[in-house]
């Protein structure tokens, strides 16, 4: 092989950024000239959008199968270091010894992470959905205290942050929690965002949607405040509210994967690299940022891709393209997404589905929640390990959401 491209991370824009980089190698025939290299920490995919789910069930399915059918070559490690000049990365291999691999193109898919700020306690005391670890934490906190005394501290949930995952997080809990200590235990949730009311930030459509559910399912809104402090016993608000609970879910706030800082250029409040049409990092050579570590137009009216699923899918099939196409000598493409939905999961109430960056209802309830069943049971998991199939959807023109 005469030319690297590198992948680094196995999540959505990384498995895709394979896929359609070894689906442009092998339409122009240079199988024998174009590896592809991906590294990540494991060879599998985490469905970090059904991480606030009470079921931790196939989390994190396995991909090795499928990148052994596009013929990536997979290294367990991570990369550690990024030289924008050399045009190679360091990668600490998981069983430890160090390596430098130089790149022809480079790929950086290396997600995000929750973004924990300086309040104090929230370190010690506060659990997440981010991870499948974290996440796990959580689930193994919320069974083991049906084996402690029955408390208002034990029978209340705090989730900070009202956006999509605070959201997802504090409305499953109700049922969550009764399934632990019983139908009849008096549990408790409260969910806390400085915006003037809980939901605000998707929309004046949405809004009355998200208010009908929290109330019906009994979870409570503390809007305009923030939490100033978590401690063992409970959280206090920045009204001075006290709060008395052993459960402080964090659910507020991204950033991007601190990699996307040692790539040369622009960089948004999130630390995500400002892309080109062609998800290029405009002042990397050789480099693609992409998924959540890049912000880039979806359209040409103003509006651009969000830290999520919908957008890491297709990011990353043109990120992959791209960089393959600049090596093989196949036309480049630019990123387009004009259609954004969102699918917001709203518990035993069940789901919201909107349309546009307006984000216009379309289904409630449990038509909204079938919706949601499906595209996070079906549609983001990896697809089967067969070529062609694959192949046939990871063309960068391919429609995510029709
Ligand atoms: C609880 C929750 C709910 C969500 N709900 C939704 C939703 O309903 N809809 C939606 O569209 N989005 C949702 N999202 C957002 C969505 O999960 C992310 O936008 C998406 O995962 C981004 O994909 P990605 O491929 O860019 O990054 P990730 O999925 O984060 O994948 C990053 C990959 O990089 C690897 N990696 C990390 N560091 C390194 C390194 N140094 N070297 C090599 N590899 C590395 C990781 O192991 C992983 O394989 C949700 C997220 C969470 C946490």
């Amino acid at each position: 092989m005469s030319q690297k491209i590198i992948v680094a991370g196995s999540g959505f824009a990384g498995l895709w950024a394979s896929i359609s980089a070894s689906r442009a190698i092998a339409l122009a025939g240079k199988e024998d000239e174009v590896e592809v290299i991906m590294v990540s920490p494991s060879p599998t995919l985490t469905i970090r959008p059904r991480l606030y789910e009470a079921l931790l069930h196939n989390m994190n399915p396995d991909v090795k199968a499928v990148l052994d059918a596009i013929g990536t070559r997979y290294i367990a490690g991570t990369v550690e270091s990024i030289d924008s000049e050399g045009k190679s990365v360091s990668i600490r291999h998981n069983d430890g010894p160090h390596e430098t691999l130089t790149y022809d193109r480079f790929v950086l898919a290396t997600g995000s992470s929750l973004f924990a700020p300086p309040v104090p306690g929230l370190a010690d005391y506060g659990f997440n959905v981010d991870t499948l670890e974290s996440a796990e934490t959580l689930d193994a906190h919320l069974k083991a205290l049906a084996n402690v005394a029955p408390s208002e501290a034990r029978n209340t949930v705090v989730v900070a942050g009202g956006g999509f995952t605070g959201l997802e997080s504090a409305t499953e809990m109700p049922e969550r929690l009764r399934a632990i200590f019983g139908a009849e235990a008096p549990i408790r949730v409260v969910i806390v965002d400085p915006a003037s009311e809980i939901g605000a930030d998707m929309g004046a459509d949405a809004l009355p949607v998200i208010r009908e559910a929290l109330d019906e399912l009994g979870v409570e809104p503390r809007p305009g405040v923030r939490v100033a402090s978590v401690d063992a016993g409970g959280v206090t608000l920045s009204d001075g509210e006290r709060i008395e609970s052993s459960t402080v879910i964090w659910a507020a706030g991204m950033r991007a994967h601190p990699l996307a800082a040692q790539v040369p250029g622009e960089h948004d409040a999130h630390g995500r690299v400002l892309g080109d049409a062609f998800l290029r990092a405009p002042e990397a050579d050789g480099i693609f940022v992409t998924g959540d570590t890049v912000k880039a137009a979806t359209d040409d009216v103003g509006n651009f891709s969000l830290m999520s699923c919908q957008h890491a899918l297709s990011l990353g099939r043109v990120a992959g393209h791209n960089a393959a196409a600049e090596l093989v000598g196949l036309p480049t493409h630019p990123y387009s997404q004009p259609k954004y939905v969102t699918c917001l999961d709203l518990g035993a109430w069940g789901a919201l589905y909107t349309e546009g960056w307006d984000r216009q209802v379309h289904l409630v309830r449990q038509d909204g929640k079938k919706l949601k069943q499906e595209i996070n049971q079906v549609w983001i998991y990896p697809p089967a390990a067969d070529r062609e199939a694959m192949f046939s959807v990871a063309n960068p023109d391919f429609v995510i959401v029709p």
